[in-house]
């Protein structure tokens, strides 16, 4: 921006063409981006509580507010001489504008101090803001009240687009002096440290571009005062651009973290398999599904055999381990996207088999029990010499289980089966082997 205006600055008093639809653009486009910005100062007030915000948005909606009374006293916009005021009238309103709000931002950093994070609890945070808000509007029609009906009583600063006289009176090293002082006070008080400190600052910055080449430029449609109504563009979307940003960031993270308590509230901490209530709400749903349809539903009943023994042997830690990878060896053995294991409760899991017979829920059970024993975890209490499981099938058309209760007796029923029948093997409940 500094660069730019060095660049424009030899050239800046070359008269330029007249583009009248420039100032409408101009002001149309200031006056809405102070309005979002004041918006969502607000927003992050209402959030926070944190007064500075509500006096920033105070600060921008007196910008705001100043810019629409600019463009209406502007001559050549609504009317030749303006809709209302002297001709002076336009000038001395950039001069209200431009002169107190950096004094405003200063105001909003002074009240930061004053209500540090926490402080504010006790106070009425509507009030607060109410008077803030509306305080920056009142202020900058007061401001432009006084510039369209004293404007005559007030010294003349334009005469024929030039504002030259401007440039020489202590109003106008006023108004740069309220900018720079109050971009180096920014930076000095916060070290730019939050992010809505470095881009008030850059805010600022470009506000002093704007000042200072709007009164090098010295008259209007030139060069510089082309060049300084886009400084001016930048200074006033420097905070809004911040903000939205922001929001965006924040809705990321936001889904981000939704996805991952939803994530959590639905697995089991250790095995990362669903956990005990997802199954008790997504069962009875597909218990339902397959009755209405007439499909079967499987379930399978998996019990890691001899646990206990394995805890004594190698300890509860190396028991976690163990059921992490049982877990994962039934998860990785499934092949169809909705089928689902799920932890039980201790060393059980259910395995669920959507629009699945009794031979291929079967069949499936026998490939789940093949891949735990694959593991070859070291159990040497156990029979086989290492760790294995027993898997109990049911299956919901065998006998017309319409119940979760029943469905889930029948695999339970094969389970102990299973057992009964020496441990590492698949049975149901009528003897299915
Ligand atoms: P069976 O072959 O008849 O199934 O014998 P078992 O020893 O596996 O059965 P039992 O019900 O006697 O023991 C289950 C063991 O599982 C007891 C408990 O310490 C262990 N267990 C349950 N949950 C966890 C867990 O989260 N971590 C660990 N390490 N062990 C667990
Ligand atoms: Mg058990
Ligand atoms: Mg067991």
């Amino acid at each position: 921006m500094v660069l730019g205006a060095m660049l424009v600055w030899p050239k800046a008093n070359v008269p330029a063409p007249i583009v009248p639809s420039f100032l409408p653009m101009f002001g149309t486009a200031i006056f809405l981006t102070e309005i979002l910005t004041a918006h969502l100062l607000y927003t992050q007030y209402s959030v926070s509580g944190r007064p500075v915000y509500a006096a920033l948005s105070g600060a921008y909606v007196f910008s705001g507010v100043s810019v629409a009374m600019q463009l209406v006293a502007f001559p050549g916009v609504f009317s030749a001489t303006g809709l209302a005021g002297s001709m002076q009238s336009a000038v001395w309103i950039w001069v209200f504008w431009h002169g107190m709000f950096p004094g405003l931002v200063g105001l909003a950093l002074l009240v930061r101090r004053q209500f540090p994070r926490g402080s504010q609890r006790a106070l009425n945070r509507r009030l607060i803001a109410l008077a803030l808000i509306a305080g920056g509007a009142v202020f900058a029609g007061a401001m432009c009240f006084a510039a369209i009906t004293a404007a005559t009583s007030l010294p003349n600063l334009i005469a024929g687009g030039s504002y030259r006289t401007l440039t020489d009176n202590p109003v106008g090293v006023a108004v740069i002096l309220a900018n720079v002082i109050a971009f180096v006070v920014l930076v000095a008080s916060t070290r730019l440290r939050t992010l809505l400190e470095l881009w008030l600052a850059v805010a600022l910055l470009a506000g002093s571009v704007d000042v200072i080449l709007t009164l090098h430029a010295g008259a209007r449609y030139s060069v510089g005062w082309y060049a300084a109504r886009i400084a001016a563009v930048c200074a006033s979307s420097a905070v809004l651009g911040m903000l939205i940003w922001e929001v965006s960031h924040l809705y990321r993270s936001l889904h981000r973290a939704h996805e991952t308590l939803m994530m959590a509230s639905l697995r089991d901490g250790l095995t990362k398999t669903f956990n005990r209530q997802y199954f008790d709400t997504r069962f009875p749903e597909l218990l339902g599904e397959a009755v209405s349809t007439g499909r079967p539903l499987s379930v399978l009943m998996v019990d890691v055999d001899y646990f206990k023994q394995y805890n004594d042997t190698f300890g509860h830690l190396a028991g976690d381990d163990c059921l992490r990878a049982v877990a994962t060896a039934l998860q990785s053995a499934l092949r169809r996207q909705w089928d689902f294991v799920a932890r039980f409760g201790g060393e059980e899991f259910v395995v669920v088999l959507p629009n699945c017979n009794m031979d291929s829920a079967a069949a499936i059970a026998e490939s789940l029990r093949g891949s735990v024993e694959a593991l070859n975890i070291g159990a040497p209490h156990s029979p086989e010499g290492r760790v294995t499981v027993s898997v109990g099938v049911a299956t919901s058309e065998q006998q017309g289980f319409a119940l979760v209760s029943e469905l889930l007796q029948e695999a339970d029923r094969g389970l102990y089966r299973a057992k009964r029948f020496g441990r590492n093997c698949v049975a149901g409940a009528e003897g299915h082997q």
